[in-house]
């Protein structure tokens, strides 16, 4: 049976990056705190942990004082910096350089339009760490859909600027772009770069690898998906290999893999999420070797 590993799988470059940070912040054996697990992959959060790393939720970390905590890839509302002044807590900066510029982009565009009541539109999970970090750059009066059910609380007769979830499925945007142009074509509202403004954030780490892994999920008999179950992008990428290959298998440890699966079967492929340790992928493929 041939057992490939899908070579664009593993951590994307804001994960990888809030890795070595943390790593580089443990090397001289001080405690750091993480406000929530650095990565949505508990076997990763495990290795970190067993260096020294602790995961804090919100409410934890209000209580905290004179540590260092790390604020993850997923990044944090401006409250987040406003406690750790207050509490003199040492912030290591590891919030992703793409999802830092979408919060910048977002507070810009909120404070040039809101005057012209302009309405910031963000399609996203809600309570989603990084969906909570956008929000929170515009005082939480941004708008958040999650599907087209959510457009009742869209004004379409007032400009509309459009942004995503940075890890957020590239045909489900589009397809919501769509319908809402559509409904204001239909009032006869429509004006190109004025009643409607698509911003493109949804990040190519994440949009790249679903063409790649639709090739990848059809050229094996059978899909192994490794990742945590906590993560957005890891669902998103998961029903993408299902979709054409449905003998697709989700699995976040080793020992969730079942040997049955492999009955009869000449070929296996096995990718992750943008939140999957390579080491972890590596460990999946040398167990099915073995079987
Ligand atoms: S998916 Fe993209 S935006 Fe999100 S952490 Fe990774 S590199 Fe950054």
């Amino acid at each position: 049976m041939i057992v490939e590993i899908d070579k664009q799988s593993g951590f994307c470059f804001g994960v990888q990056n809030a890795v070595e940070i943390a790593e580089k912040a443990l090397l001289n054996g001080e405690k750091v705190f993480s406000l929530g697990p650095i990565v949505h992959n508990d076997k990763e959060v495990d290795r970190l942990s067993s260096m020294g790393l602790a995961s804090i939720n919100h409410e934890k970390f209000g209580k905290l004082k004179n540590c260092k905590v790390l604020i993850r890839a997923h990044g944090e509302p401006p409250e987040t910096y406003r406690i750790a002044e207050k509490n003199n807590l040492t912030i290591i900066e590891a919030t992703c350089p793409i999802v830092k510029r979408l919060q910048s982009k977002i507070k810009e565009t909120w404070l040039r339009t809101k005057e012209g009541a302009g309405q910031v539109v963000i399609f996203g999970k809600p309570g989603h760490a990084e969906v909570v970090g956008l929000l929170g750059q515009i005082d939480n009066e941004g708008i958040l859909v999650s599907g087209p059910d959510d457009f009742s609380k869209i004004d379409i007769s007032k400009p509309v600027y459009l942004f995503a979830q940075t890890t957020m499925s590239v045909k489900e945007y589009s397809n919501l772009s769509d319908i809402l142009r559509t409904k204001m074509e239909e009032k006869g509202i429509f004006e190109p770069g004025k009643s409607l403004v698509i911003n493109k954030t949804i990040c190519g780490q994440v949009s790249n690898r679903e063409p790649h892994l639709k090739t990848f999920a059809k050229k094996h008999d059978t899909i192994i998906f490794v990742s945590g179950r906590e993560s957005s992008n890891g669902k998103m990428l998961y029903s993408v290999c299902k979709n054409v290959n449905p003998d697709t298998h989700f699995v976040s440890s080793p020992d969730e893999i079942d040997k049955s699966w492999f009955i009869g079967k000449n070929s296996v492929g096995i990718c992750g999420a943008t939140s999957t340790p390579k080491w972890l992928i590596e460990n999946i493929r040398d167990i099915i070797s073995n079987i």
